[in-house]
């Protein structure tokens, strides 16, 4: 019972919050019990402190983002992202209170800031701060200032790793606090860390990625402008997923060009010999998908997500809430489910544009035939004759359709920013469990 609870999801999504926490505060716990002898004063002791704080956070944004199948399997990409996100901008006001806080009890401190004459350590300081407001400056307010993804993608590697190393040579430099032995084992390690994430990251995976190539077997014309990309594994197994889960695509590149797209598997997922993604065409990539040809080698980084029904295997049946291109990973579930022959309710609310526009619109038509599933359409522009439902998802529709007995479901939403958290609010307003509501961001950054 005991070892049950222990590998419970909840159980284990609480113990990576602990060791997170544990590695953000071990550098302060080392220096409680090996104070430094300077005697400086509280203050002194309080920035330094934070400075610590702020570098094991950063230093700890590598695991974040390396894509550990173990911690993302407790959260979600988006979850961590957001996270990622959020603590960069706590790390980001330590390290300015960091300086900020000597500045003003040792006034003489001020000089560092001169880079011609302060020393390597305050150099290095500056340094790291520089590009830490860089790195912070050009991720908020990236699409004003209109940087496209991929440059900013490899920009944000490069200042990362730039504000992590010299904050590191700083601390190392400025070396009164990390004199001790265990101070220096303790930096040296989560430099280590660090530094193999990002050649994990950036080396080992894809070379993994390389040894596992599929073959774009098909590109089909689907409805509403998107295109489905059939893909083979060649030379090996592929890989089973959940339905609702998503992979990163490399078409063509090399995996080790930093050239990737994450998109939701549309197919079945207990089909390990095909596996497709719909994409709709939207973007410079999105836009080039239609002519991809026939035999085109791709590489999958994946499966990843837990936007899945099959992380609810004891509940009654599922309300999925789809818009416009958020189907993909609805059409999985729902194809996987018909053919592992499940007898739940299924009930699909779809947010198109035009009845002409509905992506998969003949495809759910066959799977009502295989599934107790009631699908609802709702078209912003219908035609003049149209029985069914029009506008927006709203809490009054939403009220038509789910069930009274709310908490006997579990609700899936995947649309338009927008739509999702209309149609969240609108759920809360139904007293729907919040957690029995999950969601699925296309965007993620
Ligand atoms: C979990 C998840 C599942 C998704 N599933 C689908 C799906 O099934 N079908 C579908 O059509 N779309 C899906 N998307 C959205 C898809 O990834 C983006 O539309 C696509 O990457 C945009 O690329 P683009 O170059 O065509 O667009 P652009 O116009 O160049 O970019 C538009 C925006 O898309 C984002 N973006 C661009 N490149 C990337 C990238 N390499 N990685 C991440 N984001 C990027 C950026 O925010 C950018 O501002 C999914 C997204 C996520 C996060």
């Amino acid at each position: 019972m005991k070892s049950l609870l222990m590998h419970s999801p909840v159980a284990i999504a609480f113990g990576w919050i602990w060791a997170y926490i544990f590695i953000t505060l071990l550098p302060l716990l080392i220096l409680l019990i090996y104070p430094p002898l300077s005697g400086r004063g509280f203050w002194i002791d309080f920035s330094v402190a934070l400075g610590f704080i702020a570098l094991a956070m950063m230093a700890l944004q590598f695991a974040l983002t390396a894509r550990i199948n173990r911690i993302e399997a407790s959260y979600g990409v988006d979850i961590i992202l957001q996270f990622h996100r959020y603590i960069s901008l706590v790390a980001f006001t330590f390290v300015l209170i960091h300086p900020l806080i000597l500045f003003v009890v040792q006034p003489e401190t001020l000089q560092l800031l001169n880079i011609f004459t302060a020393p390597w350590r305050a150099k290095m300081a500056v340094s790291a701060t520089l590009a830490l407001i860089a790195l912070v400056v050009t991720t908020v307010w990236r699409q004003q200032l209109n940087i496209p993804y991929e440059p900013w993608r490899t920009a944000h590697g490069v200042l990362a790793v730039l504000t992590v190393g010299l904050g590191l040579g700083h601390a190392i430099g400025v070396g009164n606090y990390l004199g001790l032995f265990w101070k220096a084992v303790l930096w040296t390690a989560i430099a280590l860390v660090a530094l193999w994430l990002l050649v994990y990251v950036r080396l080992v995976k894809p070379w993994l990625m390389l040894k596992k190539p599929y073959l774009v077997e098909e590109v089909r014309p689907e409805r509403g402008d998107v295109w489905t990309l059939a893909l083979r594994p060649r030379g090996h197994k592929g890989f089973q997923f959940q339905p609702g889960q998503f992979a990163w695509i490399t078409l063509e590149i090399s995996p080790f060009r930093m050239r990737e797209h994450p998109f939701s598997m549309s197919s079945n997922g207990d089909n390990l010999e095909k596996i497709e993604f719909s994409i709709k065409a939207l973007g410079d990539f999105t836009k080039t998908i239609k002519d991809v040809p026939p035999g085109t080698k791709a590489f999958l980084d994946g499966p990843y997500g837990v936007f899945t029904t099959d992380r609810y295997e004891d509940t009654a049946g599922f309300v999925l809430i789809a818009g416009g291109i958020g189907i993909t990973p609805m059409i999985s579930m729902l194809t996987t489910h018909a053919e592992r022959k499940d007898e739940r309710p299924y009930l699909l609310i779809y947010a198109s544009k035009t009845w002409e526009d509905i992506t998969f619109r003949e495809e759910l038509d066959e799977l009502k035939e295989k599934l107790d599933l009631n699908v609802v359409h709702v078209l912003r522009e219908p035609p003049e004759d149209w029985p069914g439902e029009t506008g927006y998802v709203d809490k009054e529709l939403l009220q038509r359709y789910i069930p009274k007995r709310r908490a006997t479901r579990q609700y899936f939403i995947c649309a338009s920013p927008k739509m999702m958290d209309q149609v969240e609010i609108a759920l809360h307003q139904l007293e729907v469990p919040p957690m029995n509501i999950h969601m699925e961001h296309f965007n993620l950054v």
